[in-house]
This record gives structure tokens, C-alpha cells and sequence, in this order.
């Protein structure tokens, strides 16, 4: 999952952030009800609030399930590699689900 505010106050792009928290009330407890972040794309400091911060998942884990899934697969020769990719694949979607439902429950936090 990754944490970004949607728009600069500056120029308006996406502040993608370096930092980790379930919901808004964590981000509220370290950081406070404002803070300053410096924006990377225009390199301005505005002030937000933690019900600027959105979350998004980061894909492709479904891809890496398929990697490790095919790793897997190698060891044990052709048929090895199809259960090995369809058994990463279900480990991916599976990273998927959690991390879908992490960004849900923190995009819906106050
Ligand atoms: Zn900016």
C-alpha cells in the first residue's frame, strides 16, 4: 500500500509519500492535525491534513506471486512450472485481496 496526497496545493500533481500507516487517525498521531510536505514534483512546502492522504495499492503482485510460483515450478520440471505459476498466481491475488482491502479500510478512516 502507498500513501500519496492528490494534489499538490502548489501545482497540483500527486505527492507520492514516503511513509506507512493503516488509517488517518495514525497519521494523525504522529504527525498531527496539519503538517508541511515538501512537493517532489515542484519542490514547494504547503501545509495538509491527514484527510488530504489517500492510499492506493501498488500492483503487480500478482505478477511477483507468479515469479515465486514459477521459481517454485523449475525445481520440478514442466508440469512443476504450471502448478508452481498457478500456485504463485493464487499466492499473488491473495496479496492482492489484503492489500485491496488495506487501502478500503484506510481510505475510508477519518
Ligand atoms: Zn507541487
Amino acid at each position: 500500500m502507498k500513501l500519496y496526497i492528490s494534489n499538490c496545493k502548489s501545482c497540483g500533481k500527486k505527492i507520492p509519500l514516503n511513509l506507512n500507516a493503516p488509517s488517518r487517525a495514525h497519521i494523525r498521531n504522529i504527525y498531527g492535525d496539519q503538517f508541511s510536505v515538501e512537493c517532489s514534483n515542484c519542490c514547494n512546502i504547503n501545509d495538509y491534513t491527514p484527510s488530504d492522504i489517500h492510499a492506493e495499492s501498488q500492483v503487480n503482485s500478482t505478477i511477483k506471486g507468479g515469479a515465486i510460483g514459477g521459481a517454485i515450478g523449475l525445481l520440478g520440471g514442466p508440469i512443476g512450472l504450471l502448478i508452481g505459476g498457478a500456485i504463485g498466481g493464487a499466492i499473488g491475488n491473495d496479496q492482492d485481496t489484503q492489500e485491496k482491502n488495506q487501502v478500503k479500510r484506510f481510505n475510508r478512516s477519518y
